[in-house]
């Protein structure tokens, strides 16, 4: 029997408990299920247990398992919150109701296009690289409100709101209320930001949404 719908219901708890905490309305911040790495067979006891909102970092991933978990819970939203390759976007915006990662014009760009074409309208965050680390993707924080404004005005793209991976084995309240500060002077609502380890500490800062997977799913069995 799978521990994940226990594990689950405790993240729900905690979830609630910071809303409180904060003088937030419970049920305010929505949360992903990040089910990265695992498979239907994993998956489907956290849908059977209720919960609609799942996010993935790999377009393929996500297509080998998801048309057929989508037909049969057709209330999913899927979230793409990894890294999108140009030449991925027709896919992903084919499957994913939410991109997290728009980080660059050309990706923007593409997205734009194939929303048109396809007649379809995403919620999109741009990933900010709170603290501009060479290795990781999203805009850095002095260029954020720049691309947020070509993303609107170059192609007209309706940006929901921001997201982040703050730096690892450092405190992220400095960076969640980074985050926040930038989108409150872009007229932004959407703040995706929060983990397994410390989605506690986003909801202070006003996460929308939080982005959690080992502490539902279990350790990930193989590599991302
Ligand atoms: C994997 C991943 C998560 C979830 O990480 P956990 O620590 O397992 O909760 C959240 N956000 C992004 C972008 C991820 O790639």
């Amino acid at each position: 029997m799978s521990d994940a719908p226990a594990r689950l219901a405790l993240v729900r708890a905690a979830l609630a408990k910071a809303e409180r905490a904060a003088g937030r309305p419970e049920g305010e911040t929505t949360l992903i299920a990040v089910s990265k790495t695992f498979d239907a067979a994993d998956i489907l006891p956290v849908l059977e247990a209720g919960q609609r909102t799942f996010g993935e970092n790999r377009v393929q991933e996500s297509q080998a398992k998801w048309p057929e978990l989508k037909a049969q819970f057709q209330d999913v939203e899927l979230h793409l919150i990894g890294p999108l390759q140009s030449n991925k976007t027709a896919e992903a915006v084919a499957l994913f109701d939410a991109i997290h990662t728009v980080d660059r014009p050309k990706i923007a760009q593409a997205i734009a296009k194939e929303m048109a074409a396809q007649g379809r309208s995403l919620k999109l965050f741009v990933q900010v690289n709170v603290g501009s680390e060479p290795q990781k993707a999203g805009v850095d924080p002095e260029d954020a409100d720049a691309f947020v404004a070509q993303c609107r005005d170059a192609y007209g793209l309706e940006i929901e709101g921001l997201m982040c991976i703050p730096p690892v084995d450092e405190p992220p309240a400095p960076y969640f209320a980074l985050l926040d500060q930038i989108a409150r002077r872009n007229g932004l609502k959407g703040l995706s930001m929060g983990m397994s380890s410390d989605f506690a500490d986003a909801v202070p800062f006003g996460a929308t949404h939080v982005r959690v997977g080992s502490a539902i799913f279990g350790t990930r069995p193989k590599p991302e």
